[in-house]
């Protein structure tokens, strides 16, 4: 317990909760310093004092993260690591992932007429195998050279590249580049309807399929008879299926927001092939699994060959992550497995749309809250009146929180006392007078959602706000806690 000198203490670390419910965008999963966990703290002294000799362990340890991560989402091994989502979701990028995929699979070495021969031209191999490859994924020239994806039409539509076509928000799609994605209701539709579309998509170069369960545009939550539609159509159309998980992943009730049992019951023999995940994980990129609409095909069963075409992968490219973050990355896992957040996302969700429903009764009424597990969307007025950071898009109705899922974020009365309530001043004026002493001010525009810049913030709801002008104006009509 620490405390300062107007005589209130600071709850500790795993049970301090705060507003900041936008937290980079849901990267941060927890408040607690992941270095301090028993099995990586040993790592990172190491690592201090003779860092070649954890170096030397790195492939090791990327062995380890490997498989603790397909242990602990069900099969799903991230095969494919990215800065950033964004550049994990390009089409070329998955087109050649799963052309290597289909090459290095048992069903091409493992056959006598497709496997590599010692002494055969390689422009020979090469050719037998990318043919093969063609004709198993229903491939032409287009597909190749100018692969497309089909996205739902209520998608996130990424900060820059070829998805910030489907932006709402004229800043990011006024810098979109690459091939326009063809854009898909799959929400409102039949299955009929869908199909055509996709097969429409398909000749023309489409590869892939990309949506995610909970929409980032508006809150809303895929109906599982809807996610069943789309598996069914992918598999009858030989479309990649990705789910995008970036915001979902461990916080929706299940380690992938899919593999809740309303959604893994939908055409359960075709699944997902590509996940894509962030860096609430420690990283972002592309997992992989191998009961896939299109994956399944390629016999991987055995653990051995799963493990050989990842090596394949990544050894194109000098080092996935470095170690640091792949330490960080292993720890977060753990936390995770330990403490079991998928579930624990569950109660957290619940548990806050209990306390807001108490303290503003309209907040119950059907359709005002929406989301899935501990991704909350609310409509911004309810954002305002709680004065919570949130996850924002200038200018979208509908804003996420994305609590944090460690410690007592699933805790009612201090959810009550540290963030919801008007007892939440005290805590707010404790974040306020430590961010005045450090030099620091709150991370994000109250307003917008960006980063905040603003001297000026508000000490008594330790809120703060960016340059725009509109942010400004409306900042300052906000009401203290
Ligand atoms: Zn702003
Ligand atoms: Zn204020």
């Amino acid at each position: 317990m620490g405390s300062d000198n107007t005589g209130q203490s600071l709850p500790s670390l795993d049970s301090q909760l705060d507003h900041d419910f936008h937290s980079g965008w849901g990267s941060v999963y927890t408040n607690r310093s992941t270095v301090g966990d028993e099995e990586t703290l040993p790592l990172w002294l190491q690592y201090a004092s003779n860092k070649n000799s954890v170096e030397r362990k790195y492939q090791q340890l990327l062995h380890e993260y490997t498989d603790l991560f397909g242990d602990f989402f069900g099969g799903y091994y991230p095969i494919s690591m990215h800065a950033h989502a964004t550049d994990a979701l390009l089409p070329t990028t998955i087109a050649s992932l799963i052309l290597n995929t289909i090459a290095t699979s048992p069903l091409v070495l493992n056959s006598p007429t497709l496997k590599p021969k010692p002494d055969e031209n390689p422009e020979d191999t090469g050719k037998r195998v990318r043919d093969f490859a063609l004709s198993f994924l229903g491939w032409d020239d287009k597909h190749i050279l100018s692969p497309n994806f089909i996205v739902a039409d209520n998608i996130y539509g990424a900060g820059y590249g070829p998805l910030a076509h489907t932006s709402k928000e004229w800043e990011i799609s006024a810098i979109a580049s690459g091939p326009k994605p063809i854009v898909v209701n799959m929400k409102d539709t039949t299955e009929e309807a869908l199909d055509a579309q996709f097969k429409d998509a398909k000749a023309k170069g489409c590869i892939a399929v990309v949506f995610d369960l909970v929409s980032t545009e508006d809150g809303l939550v895929l109906h599982p008879d809807n996610f069943g539609m789309i598996k069914a159509c992918c598999a009858r159309n030989r479309l990649l299926l990705i789910v995008d998980e970036t915001m979902t992943a461990m916080r929706c009730g299940a380690p992938f927001a899919f593999q809740r049992p309303e959604y893994a019951q939908m055409e359960a023999d075709k699944q997902p092939d590509l996940v894509i995940f962030g860096k609430g994980i420690g990283v972002s990129g592309v997992a992989i699994g191998f009961k896939g609409v299109i994956t399944t095909g390629l016999t991987y069963t055995d653990p051995d060959d799963i493990r050989q075409t990842i090596r394949y992968w990544r050894a194109l490219v000098s080092r996935p992550i470095r170690l640091p973050l792949l330490l960080e990355a292993l720890s977060i896992l753990r936390a995770a497995q330990r403490e079991d957040w998928p579930a624990k996302s569950e109660q957290i969700g619940e548990v806050i749309r209990e306390v807001i429903g108490e303290l503003d009764p309209r907040t119950k009424k059907p359709d005002a809250v929406r989301g899935l597990g501990a991704v909350v969307a609310v409509n911004r007025e309810v954002a305002m009146r709680f004065r919570i950071m949130s996850a924002i898009r200038r200018r979208s109705p509908w804003v996420r929180w994305l609590p944090k899922l460690s410690g007592s974020s699933a805790d009612r009365e201090e959810l009550k006392r540290q963030v919801f309530g008007r007892e939440s001043k005290a805590q707010r004026q404790i974040l306020a007078k430590e961010a005045d002493q450090c030099g620091t001010i709150p991370l994000w525009c109250f307003i917008c959602g960006i980063e905040a810049t603003s001297k000026d913030w508000c000490r008594t709801c330790y809120l703060s706000f960016c340059d725009n002008e509109v942010c400004v104006q409306a900042f300052h009509r906000h009401a203290c806690v």
